[in-house]
């Protein structure tokens, strides 16, 4: 092959590839795939080699400077799938492969694990876990990377499939990939598939120093580790062959990266899969819309797991209806009665309470507390912010506004207010009302810190700790067996997101808390408290009914066109000029306007619903339409156009396929 000129990209936004020619006495050393160093822009930068070849576009090219790697970090399988990614989510390919990239390391002493041949025995497999279990290895047989949804109930057993699917996958000789959100990465999972696996795992999380994660890195490419079981950017690994992906939580939010680029670990797991003729299993209580709209249609396959392993019943769910509280029973507390009394019961049987607050949402929404309507916008049908600057009500999806009004539209009380409870309230209230209780809170206020988060947890597990306040961060995965009452403040906060997901999150959120309750051998109770008890997400959930909540939901998608019936595209732009920001955001909403010849619809432009972040203003433009690469291209095509002078700057960011509008 021809070794003059290198193609090259940086980790820098600016999709780009740019030609370097190579040195002579460098020509045996590179390679594509490799890192090198390059003169850029004045500055000494890593480039990633995409190329190489014989000629380059432009006369006046510079000279590599290093190759920084003895071997290439990425085979053509890693190019090709972060090609698509750059693609994808209109973001740059050398911003791809920087996220993708194991640490630079000179020299390292090897990991040797201690390897053991004492095995834990197979688990004898329930009749369901076993239908699964044909399903999926009716699918490994195939190598035409079949895509299954493991729906199954909180206790269900999940895990214990991705076990016995990886063993399948090992003894072909090939290797699987499992992703878990960060937040379950614990010890004690990785335990759980390294003792089954002992001595073939590597993990993959923020908590490895870059030694460990280079360690990591060669352990999977030299075939000593065969799976990784870790976040997000595990999708990455280094597997020549790969035969399995395992999703677990697939419906969490934290696969998609919040920074740039902005992907989405499912959608690449399909992608590489896709490539590699691997399998998924996208394991999950609470499945996205999107998969669960996926398996109706016959592009996944549906198997599902509706019993608890232990056969433990599922939790009772009580709902009490917070409209009743003040006009019914002259009950000022933000704790109903109800809770009240099963509190003091709870802990007269020195058992433990868990208090879930949803903060979710930053601004504040307005809801009549006679009726529990909460106020919306008639065409999007999301949930007003409130500015109380103002006093106008704000809809951030296409900027429609009006007044607060002074009655409830739908019931003419006067009962109308806005609304939001914080941790702190919930705590000291909970001082007043239980002085004897030991109350810990678990939220980012109090753990910032690392050590403080496994503090508290530690604290509970010992029960040190009686009642434990918290944001969502508790309802996930943690498993303790002496918590028989889980109290849910307000399934509103959740409700009146304004998010058209708002629903869906309801959903989850409900499920995974009332999944925390009854763990042990006492049968758990849980309390959710809202002024919409009526809701589909809140009866649903009550009644652990995933497939009436999926129809009730599906029907709100399809009539406003919200995925899955169509992809959105968030613009963000930013500054710290709020004048200016106004008039580049008009400016970009006109022009894309002019330019639309698909019937891409164009929300907004409107102020971001958290408007405003560290001094910066924040205005958003939200694209929703059936095809992303036209999108995508109106985009392109309008921001060329859009040439402001570099004064009052404004940053425009892209968010294809966004999960959280902020
Ligand atoms: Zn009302
Ligand atoms: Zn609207």
């Amino acid at each position: 092959m021809a070794r003059e000129y290198a193609q090259i990209v940086v980790g820098l936004p600016i999709d780009r590839i740019f030609h370097y020619s190579i040195p002579e006495g460098m020509r045996e050393e590179i390679d594509v795939g490799k890192r090198v160093m390059v003169p850029f822009a004045g500055q000494r930068l890593t480039g990633y080699v995409v190329g190489l070849s014989s000629q380059a576009p432009i006369a006046r090219v510079k000279e590599i400077g290093a190759v920084l790697d003895p071997f290439p970090i990425f085979d053509s399988e890693i190019l090709q799938l972060t090609r698509w990614m750059a693609d994808y989510y209109a973001c740059a390919w050398g911003e791809v492969l920087r996220v993708a990239s194991p640490p630079r390391m000179k020299r390292v002493g090897r990991k040797r694990e201690e390897k053991s041949i004492e095995k834990p025995p197979l688990l004898i497999p329930t009749p369901e876990q076993a239908e699964a279990l044909k399903l999926i290895g009716k699918g490994l047989e195939k190598n035409n990377s079949t895509t299954f949804l493991l729906h199954g109930v909180t206790g269900s057993g999940k895990t214990e499939i991705y076990l016995q699917s990886i063993a399948r996958v090992l003894e072909k000789g090939k290797q699987a990939i499992v992703l878990l959100p960060e937040i379950s990465l614990t010890p004690q999972i990785l335990l759980r598939f390294g003792s089954r696996f002992w001595g073939r795992i590597a993990p993959w999380h923020s908590r490895l120093s870059r030694r460990e994660r280079f360690q990591e890195w060669m352990r999977m490419r030299e075939g000593e580790a065969d799976i990784v079981v870790g976040a997000r950017s595990a999708i990455f690994a280094p597997f020549k062959n790969l035969g399995l992906i395992v999703i677990d939580e697939e419906h969490e939010t934290s696969y998609k990266q919040t920074e740039s680029p902005k992907y989405h670990a499912r959608e690449v797991a399909l992608e590489r899969a896709r490539l590699s003729g691997a399998a998924v299993i996208l394991g999950t209580a609470t499945p996205s819309l999107e998969s669960y709209f996926q398996a109706r249609r016959g592009k996944y396959e549906l198997t599902e797991l509706t019993t608890r392993v232990d056969g433990k019943i599922m939790p009772e769910v009580e709902i009490v209806d917070m409209r009743k509280e003040l006009t019914v029973r002259g009950n000022r507390s933000i704790f109903s009665l109800r809770l009240q009394h099963s509190m003091r019961e709870c802990l007269e049987r020195k058992e433990q309470v868990i208090l879930f607050l949803n903060r979710r949402g930053f601004s504040t929404f307005v809801l009549c507390q006679k009726c529990g309507q909460a106020l919306r916008c008639k065409y999007c049908d999301v949930s007003f912010t409130y500015h109380s600057k103002t006093e106008r009500l704000h809809c951030h999806y296409c900027n429609y506004q009006e007044e607060k009004p002074q009655v409830c539209p739908k019931c003419q009380s006067g009962q109308v207010g806005y609304f939001g409870v914080g941790t702190q309230k919930v705590e000291s209230e909970l001082r007043r009302l239980l002085p004897e209780a030991r109350i810990g809170r678990m939220d980012s206020d109090t753990t910032t810190r690392k050590r403080s988060y496994s503090q508290i947890l530690g604290s509970f597990q010992r029960h040190g700790i009686d009642i434990l306040v918290g944001t969502q961060m508790i309802a996930k995965g943690l498993d303790f067996p002496r918590v028989t009452l889980v109290g849910v403040i307000s399934a509103d906060t959740a409700l009146n997101l304004a998010d058209f997901r708002a629903s869906e999150r309801t959903f989850q959120l409900l499920t995974q808390v009332a999944g925390r309750a009854g763990r042990g051998d006492v049968h758990g109770q849980v309390i959710i408290q809202t002024y919409n008890p009526e809701h589909y997400s809140i009866q649903t959930a009550r009644l652990h009914d995933y497939p009436n909540f999926y129809g009730q939901e599906i029907k709100f998608r399809r009539e406003l066109g919200y995925p899955p019936f169509s992809h959105l595209i968030n613009v963000t732009l930013q500054s710290r000029d709020g004048n200016r920001l106004r008039k580049v955001a008009g400016k970009l909403g006109r022009i894309l306007e002019a330019n639309n010849r698909e019937a891409i619809d164009i929300l907004g432009p409107a102020p971001a619903p958290l408007a405003r972040i560290k001094g910066k203003w924040r205005w958003q433009i939200i694209l929703k339409g059936s095809r992303t690469g036209e999108m995508r291209e109106l985009l392109k095509e309008s921001l060329s156009q859009l040439k402001e002078p570099a004064s009052g700057r404004v940053r425009i960011s892209l968010d294809v396929d966004p999960m959280g509008m902020l």
